[in-house]
């Protein structure tokens, strides 16, 4: 939508008071004009007309000119009102009016008939008589009733039209903001302006929605958090039962030499492994998560890195017969790594990749760079990781609930401190699947270093 602005709604107000000034005034001087034609018309004499007439062709030529009716009269005095012409027979001319008389013939009953005027230089005045005719007021009562009416509803509409585009939407801003002070972030502001008043209602609710949006998150987060402690309770309390049930046995038996005791101590000895892997892991990710270290990084050739890396791994793979396929450019690639949690990043995608996949296992390792990052892939073929857990399963304690994983012992940590250690460079991590992946099967990671 156009934005008008506020001022300039100002100015057009203003304008329009100006103008509605203007019209009241236009009206009153129209009305004055009327009113003086309509005195012209009322007593049916032009006198301008009349004195000129008078003056270049005499009397009766000048009434010859004007609308005179039947029973209507003009007497012409000298300035001491003597009467010098006449076009009744009730005065005769040579007749003088006493000053009183004159008066009382003006100014009594019959007011509105007479019509009283001097010539130009005053030699001369006119007493003329006219049966009254009432046509001159009605129409401008007319207009004039029917001006106050229009000018009521001008006012009406003028405050309606302010009203709508500053006043109405003021108030649902406030009414707006208070909501959403009192917590409902729910609330939308909605109203029709072309001002900058409708540039806040909508930062308004766009922060309002931003608001919401954060609550949620918060909620969620606070959700996942009760969650997390729900799962790694449980997951603790497994291997110590399981500690507490076969060291309770050994003590009441007593006897520590023969086989199902010594069976006993392994199994002891394997849960408490668990437990304890469980817990130092559980603390390198909150240590991560927390920002306990100050995760310092350094310039480092990662080509070559990578490369001292994977030798250490050859070995194992040979022995596991594991086909390996490493794609490390010859040139040095500069980039802001932590050693030892990019080791632990590289250490836990391998290890899975062994951990969950036995037969005909490939592994593929690549480093490129591409327009504005440098890219690290690890592979493999194996039985990869369901679609619908692609997202949560760097979250931590997620596993693909099978019945070989809990053999496994895994803690469902390890991705999730892949992702701290990817978070923690600014880096950006991806599991690829199908034919998004190097194998078309297995799990792709491709993390992102941008440059
Ligand atoms: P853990 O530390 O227990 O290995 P991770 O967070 O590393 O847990 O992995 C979560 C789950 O993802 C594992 O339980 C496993 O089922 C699955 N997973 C991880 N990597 C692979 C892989 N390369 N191939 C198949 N499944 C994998």
């Amino acid at each position: 939508m156009k934005i008008k602005k506020l001022s300039n709604q100002f100015l057009l107000n203003y304008i329009l008071i100006i103008l509605l000034i203007l019209a009241i005034g236009s009206l009153g001087y129209y009305m004055y004009v009327s009113y003086n034609r309509s005195l012209d018309d009322f007593y049916g004499i032009d006198i301008d007309l009349f004195l000129e007439d008078y003056a270049r062709d005499g009397l009766s030529h000048a009434l010859s000119t004007q609308a005179f009716q039947e029973g209507d009269y003009v007497l012409t005095l000298t300035p001491d009102r003597e009467i010098i012409e006449t076009t009744t027979d009730q005065y005769e001319i040579g007749y003088r009016f006493d000053e009183i008389e004159l008066q009382e013939l003006l100014y009594g009953e019959d007011y509105y008939s007479y019509i009283v005027f001097y010539n130009e230089d005053y030699s001369k005045l006119f007493v003329m008589y006219t049966v009254y005719v009432d046509y001159g007021y009605a129409h401008i009562t007319t207009i004039f009733g029917l001006a106050i009416v229009l000018f009521i509803l001008l006012a009406i509409g003028f405050a309606n039209y302010t009203s709508n585009q500053i006043l109405r939407p003021i108030l649902k801003l406030v009414n707006g903001v208070q909501k959403i002070g009192h917590g409902d972030y729910t609330t939308q502001i909605e109203f029709d302006a072309s001002n900058e008043l409708n540039i806040l209602k909508t930062e308004i609710n766009l922060m309002a929605e931003k608001i919401q949006l954060e609550t949620e998150k918060r909620q969620e987060t606070e959700e996942k958090r009760k969650q997390l402690i729900r799962d790694i309770s449980h997951d603790v309390r497994t291997p110590l039962t399981n500690i507490l049930g076969y060291s309770n046995q050994l003590i009441q038996k007593n006897d520590f030499t023969s086989d199902s005791q010594k069976q006993s101590i392994e199994i002891i000895h394997q849960y408490g492994t668990a437990a304890n892997h469980l817990i130092s892991e559980l603390f390198d990710l909150s240590r991560l998560e927390i920002n306990e270290d100050s995760f310092e990084r350094k310039e480092t050739d990662i080509s070559e890195w990578l490369r001292l890396k994977l030798i250490d791994y050859i070995n194992e793979f040979e022995q596991k017969n594991i086909a390996y396929d490493f794609q490390i450019p010859d040139q040095a690639i500069l980039v802001a790594i932590n050693d030892l949690y990019l080791q632990r990043l590289v250490d836990n995608l391998l290890i899975n990749a062994m951990k969950y996949n036995e037969t005909d296992l490939s592994i593929y390792v690549e480093l490129k760079e591409e327009e504005d990052h440098y890219k690290l892939i690890i592979a493999d073929n194996g039985i990869g990781i369901p679609k619908e857990l692609h997202q949560k399963i760097f979250d931590p304690l997620v596993r693909v609930e099978t019945s070989r994983n809990r053999s496994l012992g895994g803690t469902g940590l390890g991705l999730s401190i892949v992702k701290q250690v990817v978070d923690k460079h600014g880096w950006t991590i991806e599991l690829l699947s199908g034919h998004e992946g190097v194998f078309f099967r297995g799990c792709t990671f491709e993390i992102c270093m941008p440059r």
